[in-house]
């Protein structure tokens, strides 16, 4: 099929890259000039494991193009996919600015019938606004039908997740458009879940704020396991062979954070105010993930009381491993805090410092390696799981640091591992070794 892709961003793009690897002719269209360039050039401007590879192939194999022209980009497409931003705004409720744009612009150029998928995550009856306000500007013989296939994809693991997802959402109010969508998205081989599109729409946010929930719910089990006495690993492992539960996201640590749990979170909150209904459990699993980026910073603080002068080892940066994804990543929050307590902070990610400069304070010494970053260090904190910051031997702590303590917030080691390496580790839900 001949396929448009708006927005290039990390499932935009992932998105143009799999469907053109399904032997469509895809162009994908962003508004940003740099991003096209580097784009069209066949290298890609994220970290995606596999994408590089995909991109280089689909662009050789004609079948994948990059415009910043929509008269381009929409000429002759069955298919337009919506996938810009729809991050949050001021009052917590999705910011639905770049998809109006994307729907102006799509008004006013499309000159045939075509099908519109939404792919961003959007409250619930935004794909019927969609519908309206594109209709509206399209002249009297171009008609169209909207769908949502909202994305599950996972930043990092993003082609594999798209060829190995768990299931595929497609929601219409029109029986040809989902025939249509089910067999473009045939190829993927996973199960296809065909809906309404008020539905498809919900599935997403409530996905997400599950996920969210069950994240916040182990990580109050994880501070009352400090309290008691308990182990959160035992904890989580016992609970998650009950298939009931489930062992995923079941690991303790200093929060969620990333481009979607948050605002998602919040867009479901603020969805529900405007019905006047009253979400309470999500607010308070939004109220736990706000104090649970702290927690490692009272653990610093307590234990050290000033930190003034201090040279403060970070690991990781990013929001989570395998991603230079730094939005709404706990690493911000916890940096900033430990700048304010005085504390002179090297910071080490393997991909997410370039970001990362854009977001933190430039007070920030930025290392090229852990070691780079431990050595001379008067304490560490772990604040993202990245293999390599897990593999890298306790015992080098001991020999680089001044004095070796850890505040490992994503709890990289299991306990065992410390016997014996002499270094102070505190970590979430489980008891400190010393
Ligand atoms: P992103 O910010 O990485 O990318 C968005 C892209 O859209 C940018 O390149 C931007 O330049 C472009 N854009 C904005 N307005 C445009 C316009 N009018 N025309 C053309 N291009 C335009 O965003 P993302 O992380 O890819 O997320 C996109 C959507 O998918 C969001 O709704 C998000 O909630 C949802 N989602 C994201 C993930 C994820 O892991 N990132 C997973 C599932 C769903």
């Amino acid at each position: 099929m001949n396929i448009a892709v708006i927005g290039t961003g990390y499932v935009g793009l992932v998105t143009g890259v799999c469907l053109a690897e399904l032997d469509n002719q895809v162009t994908c269209i962003d508004i940003d000039d740099e991003k096209i360039a580097v784009l069209k050039k066949g290298e890609s401007p994220i970290y995606e494991n596999g994408l590089p590879e995909l991109l280089q192939k689909n662009i050789e194999r004609e079948r994948l193009h990059f415009t910043t022209d929509y008269n381009e980009g929409l000429a002759n497409k069955d298919l337009i996919y919506i996938a810009v931003g729809t991050p949050q705004g001021e009052d917590g409720a999705a910011d639905l600015t770049f998809i109006d744009q994307a729907c102006q612009s799509i008004a006013k150029i499309l000159d045939h019938d075509a099908i519109i998928v939404t792919k961003s995550t959007v409250p619930v009856g935004t794909n019927e606004h969609i519908k309206d306000q594109i209709q509206a500007g399209l002249p009297d013989d171009v008609t169209i039908n909207v769908a949502s296939n909202p994305e599950f994809l996972r930043q990092g693991s993003a082609v594999h997740d798209t060829f190995n997802g768990d299931r595929i959402i497609i929601g219409s109010d029109d029986e040809y458009t989902l025939d249509i969508l089910e067999k473009v998205n045939t190829g993927f081989n996973l199960p296809i879940v065909r809906t309404d599109l008020r539905s498809a729409e919900m599935i997403k946010y409530a996905s997400n704020a599950f996920l969210a929930t069950k994240l916040s719910f182990i990580n109050e089990m994880a501070n009352l396991c400090e309290k008691l006495g308990a182990n959160i690993d035992n904890v989580s492992e016992g609970m998650g062979m009950d298939k009931r539960i489930g062992s995923s996201f079941l690991n303790a640590g200093i929060g969620y954070g990333g481009s979607c749990f948050p605002k998602d979170t919040r867009a479901v909150i603020s969805v529900g105010k405007k019905v006047d209904y009253d979400m309470q459990l999500l607010e308070n699993v939004v109220g736990v993930n706000e104090r649970q980026k702290v927690i490692l910073v009272d653990k610093v603080m307590e234990r050290f009381k000033d930190l003034q002068g201090k040279k403060v080892a970070v690991l990781g940066l990013a929001f989570k491993p395998n991603t230079d994804d730094m939005r709404e990543a706990p690493s911000i929050f916890v940096t900033e805090n430990l700048l304010d307590q005085g504390a002179d902070v090297h910071a080490y990610d393997p991909v997410a410092a370039e970001n990362a400069k854009q977001i933190l304070s430039d007070k920030i010494t930025y290392a090229a390696s852990v070691k780079e970053t431990i050595d001379g260090a008067d304490l560490t904190l772990i604040l993202t799981e990245w293999d390599e910051i897990k593999k890298f031997p306790l015992s080098e702590y001991k020999q680089y640091m001044n004095y070796p303590v850890i505040f490992d917030g994503r709890n990289c080691f299991d306990l065992e591992q410390l016997a014996g390496s002499n270094v102070e580790y505190h970590s979430i839900g489980r008891p400190a070794v010393y």
